[in-house]
């Protein structure tokens, strides 16, 4: 039995043998230790109840990985007044009871972690010879104890989700040092309030547009100056420019199918969700347009012997999206509940079986339908004529098609980037855009000089620019106004005090 200065291990172990296995040094290691203390009374035991060995990785040995095979034992607390009878000996420096890392290769991993984060410290930890995961790093990283907060005096307060979508709590940042601070289980205003009471040196809030922590501010921190973050801000002005947008595309899609087709295609009633507020129903409304204008235009090149690939490419939709459409007889209305089993998923089948020879139209209805498929025999039969040699494919060569367009949600974010970030192609489509309609001209030349206040933290001039927006009389843009109405204390502050909420964006 032996120490090794490679292997340094603490007084009571010994390395008794050593062997390597590609990669792995494994490392038999014996306690000589005369007893061990109980862990519940404290006393020394030294009557051994019997041996047992334990598997713990270690740090690693001159780009080796190490594992020691610990053969330690279990001994009789023989104190008489202690429930304890038998417990297994303790390396309380060394290795922890039931852990399976020592605790140096634990700090290890904690270190790595602090200087990188879960994927990228697995990486940088397997050139290290550590073996390890995202979820270990994380893990390591979340026992540690956070810092006590001691002074912040700009705090950014926003929501973060534990799971996406389902279950969220508050997150606090101190806008100084930029280091999130604390957080907190839920995002009701109470709690945030709570937080901010222990906290009377809070000078500033940053916060989401009006709402729960706005209150929370008011009551928790009365003292405190509250500005609107320029992220949410930004967000709520990309809504309202999209749903102008989705507006004016729709209604040039209209006109562009009206040139293709003289026969205006029917058109189904919108649908109403009770549920929704009137600002997102007119942009649920406007995006429904869009969408419909896109069928609209998909039909008619259909109808004029268009492929499915082409008529992806000039309507700026998937293949996938055309197919599923072309397999409906009507316009397929958004469905928030699970879709129905469409034909797309049997297509590859019905490609098959149509090149094996099997062109009995009813007969193919009749094994799709045995494969779960739930829809019309008009959809089949419409997908079978596509597949005739003799289809109608490019029956209308010479017919006059405009470039690829752009999804309302596209176009905005070409708004509400910097123009000199913009690669060529991009401000063709942007000038383009522009020259659609006089009001998206209007629109873009209103939403550059708010990101200039933005960037130029000029907050004084957000009243000349509010009247500049009720005078274009710009539909979408009237609510974004109202809501800056309602809360512009914190707007103007958010427009003028640098660096406000800069984590989130
Ligand atoms: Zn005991």
């Amino acid at each position: 039995m032996f120490s090794s200065p490679f292997l340094p291990l603490p007084a009571g172990l010994k390395i008794a043998t050593t062997s390597m296995h590609d990669d792995l040094l494994v490392v038999q290691v014996v306690s000589t230790k005369a007893g061990s203390c109980c862990p519940l009374c404290f006393c020394p035991a030294t009557r051994c109840h019997s041996h047992y060995a334990r598997v713990v990785a270690d740090l690693p040995c001159a780009g080796f990985r190490v594992q020691l095979i610990l053969h330690v034992r279990r001994f009789f607390c023989d104190h008489t007044d202690c429930i304890r009878k038998i417990f297994t000996e303790r390396l309380p420096a060394f290795v922890l009871p039931w852990a399976r890392l020592t605790v140096r290769l634990c700090e290890a991993l904690q270190s790595v972690g602090e200087a990188s984060c879960g994927e990228l410290g697995t990486r940088l930890a397997e050139r290290l010879a550590i073996q390890t995961s995202p979820t270990t790093i994380l893990r390591r990283i979340m026992v540690l104890p956070t810092a006590a907060v001691e002074r912040v005096s700009e705090l950014g307060i926003d929501d973060f989700s534990f799971r996406r979508g389902r279950k969220f709590g508050t997150i606090l940042v101190d806008m100084q040092s930029h280091q999130t601070i604390d957080l907190l289980p839920d995002r009701k205003k109470e709690t945030a309030a709570a937080w901010m009471k222990a906290h009377p040196e809070i000078t500033l809030v940053s916060r989401d547009r009006g709402g729960d922590y706005a209150s929370a501010a008011a009551s928790g921190a009365p003292q405190a100056i509250q500005c609107a973050d320029r992220f949410h801000v930004l967000k709520n002005l990309g809504e309202a420019l999209e749903g102008l947008l989705a507006r004016h595309l729709a209604a040039q899609r209209k006109r562009l199918t009206a040139k293709l087709s003289a026969r205006p295609l029917e058109t189904a009633q919108p649908r109403q969700s009770p549920k929704l507020s009137p600002k997102a129903a007119e942009l649920q409304q406007a995006k429904r347009e869009e969408r419909l204008a896109q069928y609209q235009h998909v039909v008619t090149l259909q109808k004029l012997g268009f492929s499915q690939t082409t008529i992806a490419e000039q309507v700026g939709i998937g293949h996938a999206t055309v197919s599923r459409w072309l397999a409906h007889d009507a316009f397929p209305e958004q469905q928030s509940r699970p879709r129905k089993i469409g034909l797309d998923s049997h297509l590859p089948f019905l490609r098959e079986r149509w090149e094996a020879g099997c062109h009995n139209i009813a007969q193919l209805y009749r094994e799709l339908v045995a494969r779960g498929y739930t829809q019309s025999y008009a959809s089949v039969y419409e997908q079978l004529v596509r597949l005739l040699p003799e289809g109608k494919k490019n029956a209308s060569r010479g017919c006059d098609l405009s470039p690829s367009p752009l999804s309302s949600r596209q176009a905005m974010f070409l708004f509400l980037r910097r123009s000199e970030d913009l690669e060529t192609d991009e401000q063709e489509t942007l000038i383009t855009l522009r020259h659609l309609h006089p009001e998206i001209d209007l629109a873009y030349d209103l939403v550059e000089q708010f990101a200039q206040m933005l960037r130029t933290c000029t907050g004084e001039q957000l009243d000349a620019w509010l009247e500049r927006v009720r005078a274009s009389q710009i539909r979408e843009l009237q609510g974004f106004v109202v809501s800056i109405e309602r809360d512009k204390a914190a707007v103007v502050a958010g427009l003028t005090l640098p660096h406000n909420n800069d984590y989130v964006a």
